[in-house]
């Protein structure tokens, strides 16, 4: 891959530059109508951007000292928002689109039961048609924004008679449906921030914000998933985002802790893993930009991404020594710079264990890598080719 970046004169900084220029602290608003929000989406969402202008842009981004769109609003533009692009109807996109760029509606992945996220396929929400419109009905959980989200992508079961895989459907839900009832769940970290309960009773939804054709909800989540795993493989401290090795080891510079040759045998080891999911964050954006479908490498590099945001954040917080043991936001200097909401070691040490289990935890990703990448045996399931209302799932 060839890392050599366009010049400080090269034409498109220089244009990209010229519009932070003009637009010092530009809002939500005009980086969409810009199409700087998702570059590499086609216009009128995007700039069709090429691999350069991606990094180009995101270089100017942090010169300009303002956060990407992406960091406030992932859920609804990376994982929904491309669904739509690709799964959607002209109708849904116009509509959905572009208050989801310009960050005025967040949105929620409503997927896991409290029967089992692992094995999603084997879903019990049920979705029944009723002429124009949808009735559904189960229970959700772990759904992360669900009680700040507007809108959510629903996975339901739409045919019980055909294989688990096979009867599931996506929807598009508004989350001020009558019949939704949403209840944050407070994890370790004392904030009630992150996921939700979310209860479905009598819920209709019109066919109209069906995504796909019915049967295809299996593919499209597949796709939603896999994209997030690929843009976790990054090397922050929580699921790519937040401060990174890179930050560690300058906050432990700063505070002569490095001087310990334990924590700085340590820091350097995960200084070297933290430089390949730089690389490897790298060749998923290059896959992207080049229109190569999120493929099962997402699942190899969460793998190693979420358990590398759990030692950073608990040097971080080793390093302080005893002082470590407690909740203490001052753990080690970090530079003026937009982190989101890990911008602390602290709330990133605390919630870090839980990057181990959402969007798949390493069971499940180490079955897909050894499943999909290295070609090795499928796990045995008996259920899987049984109509759903025969399998073990649908009868507990
Ligand atoms: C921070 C966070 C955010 C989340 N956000 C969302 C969200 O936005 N939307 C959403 O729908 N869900 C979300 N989840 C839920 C997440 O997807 C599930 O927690 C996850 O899929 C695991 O499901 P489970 O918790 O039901 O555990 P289970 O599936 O019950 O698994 C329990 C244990 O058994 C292991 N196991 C299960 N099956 C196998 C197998 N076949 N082989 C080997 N081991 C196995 C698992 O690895 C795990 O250790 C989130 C979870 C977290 C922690």
């Amino acid at each position: 891959m060839d890392f050599t970046l366009p010049a400080e004169d090269d034409p498109r900084r220089i244009e990209i530059r010229s519009f932070f220029e003009d637009h010092p602290g530009a809002s939500y608003a005009q980086l969409a109508e810009r199409g700087y929000t998702a570059p590499n989406w086609p216009a009128p969402w995007g700039i069709s951007a090429d691999p350069e202008t991606m990094i180009v842009l995101e270089q100017e981004y942090a010169r300009a000292g303002i956060a990407h769109p992406m960091t406030f609003n992932l859920i609804a533009i990376n994982q929904c928002g491309q669904s739509l692009l690709k799964w959607g109807t002209d109708d849904q996109r116009k509509e959905l689109l572009p208050p989801a760029l310009r960050c005025e509606a967040r949105w929620c992945m409503l997927f896991s039961e409290p029967s089992g996220g692992s094995d999603l396929a084997g879903l019990r929400t049920t979705a029944r048609r009723e002429g124009d419109e949808y009735v559904v009905n189960g229970q959700k959980i772990w759904n992360s924004s669900a009680n700040i989200a507007s809108h959510g992508v629903l996975l339901a079961r739409t045919d019980s008679t055909a294989p688990k895989h096979k009867g599931l459907t996506q929807f598009v839900i508004d989350m001020k449906t009558p019949g939704v009832t949403v209840r944050p769940i407070v994890d370790m970290s004392g904030e009630e921030s992150e996921y939700c309960e979310v209860f479905l009773d009598e819920v209709r939804i019109p066919v109209s914000r069906r995504l796909g054709e019915e049967g295809d909800g299996w593919r499209i989540t597949l796709e939603q998933l896999q994209t997030e795993r690929q843009s976790m493989t990054k090397p922050g401290a929580i699921w790519g985002g937040g401060p990174t090795a890179r930050e560690l080891l300058d906050g432990l510079i700063a505070t002569g802790r490095i001087k310990d040759p334990v924590i700085r045998g340590e820091a350097g080891r995960l200084y070297v893993e933290g430089e390949m999911l730089r690389l490897m964050s790298a060749r998923h954006l290059s896959n992207k930009i080049n229109g190569r479908p999120a493929g099962p490498e997402g699942s190899f590099g969460k793998m190693i991404a979420s358990p590398h945001g759990q030692a950073i954040s608990d040097l971080a917080k080793r390093s302080q020594g005893p002082a470590g043991m407690i909740r203490n936001p001052d753990v080690l200097p970090l530079p003026d710079k937009h982190f989101g909401r890990f911008s602390n070691w602290d709330y990133a040490y605390w919630f870090a264990p839980a990057g181990t289990l959402g969007v798949g935890t390493q069971e499940i990703l180490k079955n897909a890598v050894s499943e999909r990448i290295l070609g090795l045996p499928r796990e045995d399931d008996p259920d899987i080719k049984l109509p759903f209302d025969r399998t073990r799932r649908a009868a507990a």
